[in-house]
């Protein structure tokens, strides 16, 4: 391609809409384009990226024995209905842009498709023969993100690669899984990054079954936790640790204390002159279910330890059946003002215990009348605690369970793991932390969507069994753009080869001199010819515009037809490292083919 011809427009200063490094040098270089909030244009030197990253996630994909299709992105509001779904999507979250259509028909803007796939599946899957099944599709995905930002990063339109397996059981399922693992593995090094699968939440309906594949990068929205011996590694929502020893309390008398002024552990702890480690701390949440009921919620953990809201969320779904409700609408710390809406008096906060008394809920057809207690492992070990006396500018010291406070039912892991935590795999190794950005999630779905769907299929006994499901996602726009996070400098992008737009780009330093452009011109088509994607800088610019322009896009290697034609050569310049070179033209084609050869090699 001939930048003269091309739509090639480069910007000096840095957008003022852009946050982080790749979103600014993408807009800059003139790859992306906004249109709207979320929504961009991919113009053509994006286009190729998106096309390379799909071309190598396909050869991935078909190497495990997946098959390609493509999927509508309306979609019947019923499929929705019927998984349970439509409401969470379109208002809880309100991530799936709805529409009506002239009919009066409900439809949504996939988001992702387990529902329409289970639909094929529940029409097409008969028999056991049929299984194992993975069919997967690459197209844009539409959500109407609460922020979205950092342009493809987290888009309200981007390109996403879905498949869906189907087995007949558990072990089955989990063969595709590892091999997703492998292949997701694979696509992630072919395209040049540093990656680090981790743990990763499966939201309420569990298991360890999922895995998310994160790029590492500062900018990334999520942490991830790990220990060096490479064995752990997890996102931050699902991180599980050992807390440090808690120590030894002071108070060996159960006794009420006037506390006053000590509504924070911070507070407490200096007027006790006691460890966090010694207080049980009572956090309250408020919770709505589906069913629009209000139900309150009394979490104690350790007093230096920290609430994971993910893992609070998801014990709360599982509880949701008791309310009658599916799953919850939404998870806050209440306010005085929203508190205020339901409490009979009010509520000694900064001293409350765990055994606060239910009577300071005023029950109604919209809060449930009870606490849910919740007590994290933390505190369940701790002996002559101190904790609130539920009263205001007063503690306990000293208390313990069983004796104090009703010894709790229900003892969970809902504890937010950090840096220098012990792992649990082997207390010596300590918990680091990375950021990271998803580029891909695998996921052990079971038979959630079959069961709610009733897609099943004929066993080898002639039984009607609900099909075993996975799903397997990875964001093509978002890798491309991780890509650029993890690899640029101040003069701009510098692609991994595998990638990059184009490989090569010859760059004619004056465009007056005939015998530059005739050097330049038959390298161009010898180097095209021989594979090597390769761009001409035929514009009539000065030489530095046009090497600051080819910085800036990325592209891996550039030819400079300058003086040294006069001696046979051309200067090579590699992107990565400004290392610069002459090399006899005769050779410069062989050679180059073998650099691109020897990067993209899988
Ligand atoms: P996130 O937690 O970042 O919102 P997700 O859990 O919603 O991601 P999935 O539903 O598992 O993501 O989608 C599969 C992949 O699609 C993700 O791993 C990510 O790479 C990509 N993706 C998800 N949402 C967006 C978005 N808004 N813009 C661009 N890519 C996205
Ligand atoms: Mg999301």
């Amino acid at each position: 391609m001939r930048l003269s011809q091309k739509l090639f427009v480069t910007l000096r200063d840095d957008p003022a809409d852009a946050e982080i490094p790749s979103h600014k040098l993408l807009l800059r270089a003139g790859y992306i384009r906004r249109i709207g909030s979320g929504v961009y244009a991919y113009l053509p030197l994006m286009w190729r990226v998106l096309q390379k990253v799909s071309q190598i996630v396909r050869e991935e994909m078909n190497a495990t024995g997946a098959e390609e299709c493509l999927l509508p992105q309306l979609q019947p509001a019923e499929l929705w209905q019927e998984s349970g779904r439509w409401d969470t999507y379109t208002k809880a979250e309100g991530i799936m842009f709805s529409l009506v259509d002239r009919r009066e028909q409900q439809l949504g803007l996939g988001p992702t498709h387990e529902e329409v796939i289970t639909t094929i599946a529940r029409d097409m899957i008969r028999s056991y023969r049929q299984l194992p099944l993975h069919l997967y599709q690459m197209q844009t995905k539409f959500r109407d993100e609460i922020r979205p930002r950092f342009g493809l990063m987290r888009g309200r339109e981007f390109i996403m690669k879905d498949g869906y397996s189907f087995h007949a059981d558990e072990e089955s399922l989990k063969k595709t899984y590892q091999d997703m693992y492998t292949a997701y593995s694979n696509m992630l090094r072919r395209c040049g990054l540093a990656f680090r699968a981790v743990e990763a939440d499966s939201g309420a309906i569990g298991g360890s079954g999922s895995t998310e594949f994160m790029v590492l990068a500062d900018a990334g929205e999520d942490e991830v936790l790990y220990t060096q011996d490479g064995k752990y590694a997890a996102n931050v929502e699902k991180a599980v640790s050992l807390p440090p020893d808690a120590e030894v309390s002071p108070f060996t008398t159960f006794e009420k204390r006037e506390t006053p002024g000590t509504d924070t552990i911070e507070k407490l702890c200096n007027f006790l002159k006691c460890s966090p480690t010694q207080v049980v701390k009572n956090v309250l949440y408020q919770t709505v279910y589906d069913n629009g009921l209000t139900v309150l919620v009394v979490v104690n953990i350790r007093g230096d330890q920290e609430v994971n809201e993910v893992k609070l969320q998801n014990e709360l779904t599982k509880l949701a059946g008791q309310f009658g409700a599916k799953t919850i609408l939404s998870l806050s710390v209440p306010t005085s003002e929203v508190i205020a809406g339901w409490a009979t008096k009010s509520l000694p906060l900064g001293y409350i215990a765990p055994d606060i008394n239910d009577d300071y809920i005023a029950e109604s057809k919209q809060v449930n009348g009870k606490f849910i207690r919740l007590v994290d492992k933390t505190v369940f070990e701790l002996k002559n605690f101190v904790t609130g006396a539920n009263e205001r500018g007063f503690h306990v010291v000293g208390a313990n369970w069983g004796e104090q406070f009703k010894l709790p039912e229900l003892v969970i892991d809902i504890r937010k793991a950090k840096v220098g935590d012990r792992s649990l795999h082997d207390s010596s190794q300590t918990l680091e932390t990375a950021r990271g950005i998803e580029a891909g999630h695998i996921f052990q779905l079971g038979t959630k969507y079959s069961q709610a769907m009733g897609a099943t299929y004929t066993n080898e006994q002639g039984e009607e069994k609900p099909l075993v499901m996975g799903c397997y996602g990875v964001g093509v726009s978002r890798l491309a753009q991780s890509a650029v996070e993890q690899s640029y400098d101040k003069d701009g992008i510098i692609w991994p080869v595998a990638i990059a737009p184009y490989h090569a780009i010859v760059t004619i330093p004056n465009i007056k001199d005939a015998q530059q452009i005739e050097v330049a011109e038959k390298l161009y088509t010898e180097l095209n010819k021989a594979g090597v994607e390769t761009l001409l800088d035929d514009r009539d610019e000065r030489a530095g515009v046009k090497f600051k322009d080819a910085d800036l896009i990325g592209i891996p290697f550039r030819i400079v037809t300058g003086r040294a034609i006069n001696n046979g050569k051309v200067e090579v310049v590699k992107r990565a490292n400004h290392e610069t070179q002459e090399i006899a033209i005769t050779e410069v084609v062989n050679i180059i083919k073998q650099w691109v050869k020897e990067a993209t090699e899988s």
